[in-house]
């Protein structure tokens, strides 16, 4: 019989200082995550790392407490500017994600003395000016806009070795290569580098190649483990006008409370959020063509409650961090598998059950087998299992 106790590991085991403690324990996070057991120690030797992990496993925590940590040696109170050069560079692929990795950051960082900053595109460009004149040691940015600031020479990289790519799959789904590796130029040659990504083709294998030095690999649980606890539920419908009403019915019948309905298109999601309003449900969109006050006061209304339905596409919805989302719903099937598993992954986080629902007709047949049939290394775990007795929506 084994009778040693098992370790649990807790942020006291660590070696984090002080300030980094406190803000985590003021913001009520008891035992780290197991991506946050995985990388905290291994970040904090300077190595570099390959993350398999998902938004919502506590990958933020997982690589910025202990970048805080290595920074801490620079922090300081002075005022100058000077004296807080870009030490950490994180990018990451949308405004939103962006913008929360931030506010996560700034939480950690709150006791440290170090400072962050962040800059995105779609938004003014003179209040970012503004706060990298002030200094930041983290900066925070999407791509295209960080190389904006770098061309009007408002930000410095040379001194930032430590470098994060978030969410690098979606990176590269967005057209970023190209400006992902002209900022790697302007980073100094000796550096720590952090690649996660919630999928792994051969393109980002290949990326990694290019910029990671003997890369520990960490992949948190299972590969597809947001999938375990989430049901998986297609319905058929008849045409695509019935869709509409499959997705009122879904969330009367199902009493949700908040839910995400999925898009494959712009002009979908903002149909389908009007025409839900017409039928007198709380809906409301956001997409890349919406203003990014727009999208970012929706994102808020909807995480407060005050909107029950939010219509979005894969692009803005990517990395949002809703907390207790019961269902999210497939108006329309993704084009890859991959999309549907970051869709899915909206629902069911942190141990809670929750329920994907997909809605198709018979021309969504070869999308439906395509998920299916995935045979990637990050497919739905489960196989998707229909409706007990076989229920129709919408007609
Ligand atoms: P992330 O995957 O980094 O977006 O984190 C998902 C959510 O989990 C965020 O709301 C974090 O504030 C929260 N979180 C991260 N680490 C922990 C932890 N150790 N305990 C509780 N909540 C956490």
């Amino acid at each position: 019989m084994n009778t040693t106790t098992p370790s649990v590991t807790t942020f006291n085991d660590f070696g984090l200082a002080e300030p980094i403690l406190r803000a985590v324990t003021e913001l009520g996070y008891r035992e780290p995550t197991p991506i946050q057991v995985q990388a905290i120690p291994i970040v904090l030797q300077g190595r570099d790392v390959m993350g398999a992990a998902q938004t919502g496993t506590g990958k933020t925590a997982g690589f910025a407490l202990p970048i805080l940590q290595r920074l801490m040696q620079h922090a300081n109170t002075s005022a100058s500017p000077a004296r807080h050069p870009v030490r950490a560079l994180i990018l990451a692929p949308t405004r939103e994600l962006a913008d929360q990795i931030y506010a996560n950051v700034r939480e950690y960082a709150k006791y440290t003395g170090l400072r962050a900053a962040v800059v995105f595109g779609g938004v003014d460009i003179a209040p970012q000016i503004a706060a990298l004149r002030q200094g930041a040691e983290i900066v925070i940015a999407t791509p295209g806009r960080l190389l904006d600031h770098v061309g009007q020479r408002t930000i410095s990289l040379g001194g930032a070795d430590v470098f994060v790519m978030d969410e690098a799959d979606r990176m590269l789904d967005m057209g970023f290569l190209p400006d992902i590796q002209r900022i790697i130029n302007l980073l100094p040659p000796v550096r720590q580098n952090l690649m996660f990504s919630a999928t792994f083709s051969g393109e980002i294998r290949k990326l990694a190649e290019t910029f990671l030095q003997h890369p520990v690999s960490i992949e948190v649980a299972r590969r597809n483990a947001a999938a375990e606890n989430v049901e998986q539920l297609v319905f058929r419908v008849a045409d695509a006008e019935s869709k509409r009403v499959a997705v009122a019915q879904l969330v009367r019948e199902r009493a949700l409370s908040q839910v995400i309905v999925f898009t494959n298109t712009k002009i979908g999601a903002g149909r389908l959020a009007r025409q839900l309003e017409k039928d007198g449900l709380n809906a409301n969109a956001i997409h890349g063509d919406k203003s990014q006050q727009e999208r970012l006061a929706t994102l808020e209304a909807f995480k407060k409650g005050e909107i029950a339905i939010l219509v979005a596409t894969d692009v803005a919805a990517r990395g949002l961090d809703i907390v207790e989302l019961p269902a999210v719903i497939n108006y329309d099937l993704p084009y890859s598998p991959e999309d549907y598993i970051h869709r899915i992954g909206r629902t069911g986080r942190a141990g809670a059950s929750g329920a994907a629902l997909s809605l198709m007709t018979g021309a969504d047949e070869r999308l439906l087998d395509g998920i299916q049939s995935c045979s990637s290394a990050n497919c739905p775990s489960r196989p998707w299992r229909w409706p007990a007795g076989a229920r129709t929506h919408g007609r």
